[in-house]
């Protein structure tokens, strides 16, 4: 068994074509009961200052508990969720759920702590996107300040025109915005300027895996191009101890992979934050 069977463990057999649209029709429905009979979860992976080792906020991640195939993670179900036109109000779900676990961690002592939330493009371009967002912070009574989106490099330009209004409006209540998934999509530097944001989030593309001249030479450029534009950066899918040091001797203070935890349910999350 190599580590790509592991990758790609949904795709061992290729059905016939009726077949697999049976599969996926089938899948559809069993998804758009999921949301009503409460077969979502988030799970929580922590981010970590790098300096100390702690965690200075969570990203909620969603998940599906499928009652015959176990748990389904978003790389299986978003696309068809986008699909079947269900990713927005998914997306809505998980964030009230993550703002109101947000309150009680703060209520129980974590009071520091910034939920980061992923931002689909069905849900950013909602003409009340902003209302909905703030009805999640009202009714949770989580300060905006410890509410972080991310938002995808790829969202940001496509919604471009869109965006500025937006994020000014979220900036003005003092909610974070992070860039997700950075240098993946292409952004120039003229665009960058003009979106208010707080965060780069480092894809774990050039983090993970083997390190290569080209991979940190990116890493180092974006580390250096977000200090020139006065923003913080995250370092995704750090797995190991050296890619860790490789991306402190790089200027990076902040981290989130494998190598400090998984995504987790709330209660083994909240267990791995008093530990730490
Ligand atoms: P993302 O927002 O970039 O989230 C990080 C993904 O990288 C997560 O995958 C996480 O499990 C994985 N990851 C973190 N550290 C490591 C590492 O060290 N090594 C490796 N190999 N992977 C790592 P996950 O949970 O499967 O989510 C995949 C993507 O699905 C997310 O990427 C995000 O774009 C999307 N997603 C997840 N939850 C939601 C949601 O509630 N709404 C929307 N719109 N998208 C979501
Ligand atoms: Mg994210
Ligand atoms: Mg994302
Ligand atoms: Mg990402």
């Amino acid at each position: 068994r190599t580590k790509e069977d592991g990758r790609n463990n949904f795709q061992v057999y290729e059905p016939a074509m009726n077949a697999r649209t049976a599969q996926k029709l089938s899948l559809e429905s069993a998804l758009i009961q999921a949301l009503k009979k409460k077969e979502l979860e988030v799970f929580y992976q922590l981010q970590v200052d790098v300096e100390n080792g702690k965690p200075f906020g969570v990203e909620a991640l969603v998940r599906w508990n499928h009652p015959v195939d176990g748990v389904l993670s978003p790389a299986i179900f978003l696309t068809l969720a986008e699909e079947i036109g269900l990713l927005a109000d998914m997306d809505e779900w998980v964030l009230n759920e993550a703002c109101m676990q947000g309150k009680k961690w703060h209520d129980s002592g974590f009071n520091e702590l910034i939920v980061s939330v992923n931002v689909s493009k069905d849900f950013f371009k909602r003409k009340d996107f902003i209302a909905r967002i703030e009805k999640a912070l009202t009714k949770s009574q989580l300060e905006p300040a410890y509410l972080c989106l991310e938002i995808t490099e790829k969202t940001a330009i496509l919604q471009a025109k869109d965006i500025r209004e937006k994020l000014q409006s979220l900036k003005k209540q003092g909610i974070h915005v992070s860039l997700d998934d950075f240098g993946t999509g292409y952004s120039s530097l003229s665009q960058l300027n003009l979106f208010p944001i707080d965060t780069l989030k480092i894809d774990q593309s050039f983090v993970r895996g083997q390190a290569s001249k080209a991979n940190d030479a990116i890493v180092k450029f974006i580390i250096e191009m977000a200090k020139t534009l006065g923003v913080s950066v995250i370092c995704e899918g750090v797995e190991t101890e050296k890619q860790l040091e490789l991306i402190r001797s790089e200027g990076c203070h902040r981290a989130q992979g494998f190598y400090f935890s998984k995504p987790v349910p709330s209660d083994d999350c909240e267990k791995m934050m008093r530990e730490l």
